[in-house]
C-alpha cells in the first residue's frame, strides 16, 4: 500500500473524467489515495473526487488559479505534495497533466515517466508501461532510488471506476503563496466545436488525405454525430487545410486512445500509428488492401469510403431507432 496522490484536473468547474481513472485505479489497489483539485472556487467539486474513489480530497483555490499556468499550478501541485507528502504523484496525460508534471518533478526532485498506458502499484513502487519508438515498443518502467514517484497515464488507458453516488469528502484546504506571478492569461478563446476533443472521446472517427475537400469530412462528422464521436484526421488533411490542427492524430498531433477508432482512408503511416495504436478497437477503411493500416487493425473494410461510412451512418442510426 502507497500513499498516492492524484492530480484532478478541472476545467470552467468540470473534472475531467481521466482523472477518475487515476483515482479508481489506486483505490482499487488498495492505496491511502488522495486527490488535489486546484482552481477558483472548486470545492464543490470534491464529492466526486470521493465517488470515485479518494479517500481524501484536497482544494487549492484562488482567483489566480482560475485559469490554468504552468507556473501557478506547480507551486499549487509543488504546496500539495509538501503537504500531503505522498509516496506517487499521478496525472493524466493531457496538455495540461504532460506539462504540468515536469515542471512540478523538477521543484521536488522526483522521477517522472511520463505517457504510460498502464500502471500497476506493487509493494508501495510504480510499475509503468509506456510506449517507446512511435509505439513500436513497449518499456517497462520502475523508479530506482528513493525519489518521489512520477506519471502521467494516457487518458482512455485504465476504464472509468464504478462511481460511489453515497460518498461524501471531508475535504481540507491548502493555502499557496501566489505572489509575484510572471504569468496572467488575458484571453480564453474557446473553438466552436460542439464535437468532443479527440483526446476524450471514446469514439473517433478520422479521416485522411482521401477525403479530398475540407467539404467531404461532412461524411466523416455524420458518422461521428451518429456515435457521439470525435472526428479526427492525419496530418495529410491537415497540411491540405481539410480540418484544424487541434484534429491532428499522431506523431506530431495528439495521441488518442479510444474505445473505438474508425480509420477512413489512412494509410497506417508509422507517424499516423504513434498516436492511435493503443485505440481498444481499430476498424479501418481503405480502398487497398495492402494499405498497413490493415495490420493493427480489428476490423479491415476493403471499400471506398465515400461508400461504406454513410451505409455505416444509416446502419448506426437505424439500430438507435
Ligand atoms: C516528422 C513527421 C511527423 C509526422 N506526424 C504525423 C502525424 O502526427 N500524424 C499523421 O497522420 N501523419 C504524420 N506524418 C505524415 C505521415 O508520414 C503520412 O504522410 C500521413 O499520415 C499520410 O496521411 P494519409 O494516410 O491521410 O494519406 P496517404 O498516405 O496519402 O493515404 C491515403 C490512403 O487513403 C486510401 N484511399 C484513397 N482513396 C480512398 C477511398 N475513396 N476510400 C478509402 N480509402 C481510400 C489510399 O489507399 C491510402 O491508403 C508525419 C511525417 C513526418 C515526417
Amino acid at each position: 500500500m502507497a500513499k498516492v496522490l492524484v492530480f484532478v484536473e478541472q476545467r470552467d468547474g468540470k473534472l475531467k473524467k481521466a482523472s477518475f481513472e487515476l483515482l479508481g485505479a489506486s483505490a482499487a489497489a488498495g492505496n491511502e489515495t488522495h486527490a488535489v483539485i486546484i482552481g477558483e472556487n472548486v470545492s464543490g467539486l470534491a464529492n466526486e473526487c470521493a465517488q470515485n474513489g479518494a479517500n481524501k480530497v484536497h482544494v487549492i483555490q484562488d482567483a489566480a488559479l482560475k485559469n490554468y499556468t504552468g507556473e501557478a499550478y506547480s507551486r499549487a501541485l509543488t504546496a500539495a505534495i509538501k503537504s500531503i507528502s505522498p509516496e506517487i504523484v499521478l496525472a493524466s496525460h493531457t496538455p495540461m497533466g504532460k506539462e504540468l508534471l515536469p515542471i512540478v518533478a523538477a521543484h521536488v526532485d522526483g522521477a517522472l515517466a511520463t505517457d504510460c498506458t498502464s500502471l500497476q502499484f506493487e509493494g508501495g513502487k510504480l510499475q509503468l508501461k509506456r510506449p517507446i519508438y512511435s509505439g513500436k515498443a513497449i518499456a517497462d518502467v520502475e523508479f530506482c532510488g528513493t525519489s518521489l514517484q512520477m506519471a502521467t497515464i494516457r487518458q482512455n488507458a485504465i476504464g472509468l471506476p464504478k462511481a460511489d453516488a453515497s460518498k461524501t469528502a471531508d475535504a481540507t484546504t491548502i493555502t499557496v503563496d501566489l505572489s509575484g506571478l510572471k504569468t496572467k492569461i488575458l484571453e480564453v478563446v474557446k473553438g466552436n466545436s460542439a464535437r468532443p476533443d479527440v483526446t476524450e472521446a471514446p469514439i473517433v472517427v478520422s479521416g485522411g488525405r482521401s477525403l479530398k475537400a475540407a467539404e467531404n469530412f461532412k461524411i466523416l462528422e455524420d458518422l461521428a454525430d451518429s456515435m457521439g464521436a470525435a472526428v479526427g484526421a492525419s496530418r495529410a488533411a491537415v497540411d491540405a487545410g481539410y480540418r484544424p490542427h487541434r484534429d491532428q492524430v499522431g506523431q506530431t498531433g495528439k495521441v488518442v486512445s479510444p474505445s473505438l477508432y474508425i480509420a477512413c482512408g489512412i494509410s497506417g503511416a508509422i507517424q499516423h500509428l504513434a498516436g492511435m495504436r493503443t485505440s481498444k478497437v481499430i476498424v479501418a477503411i481503405n480502398t487497398d488492401p495492402q494499405a498497413p493500416i490493415f495490420q493493427i487493425a480489428d476490423y479491415a473494410i476493403v471499400g471506398d469510403l465515400f461508400q461504406v461510412v454513410p451505409a455505416l451512418t444509416n446502419e448506426v442510426k437505424h439500430l438507435k431507432e
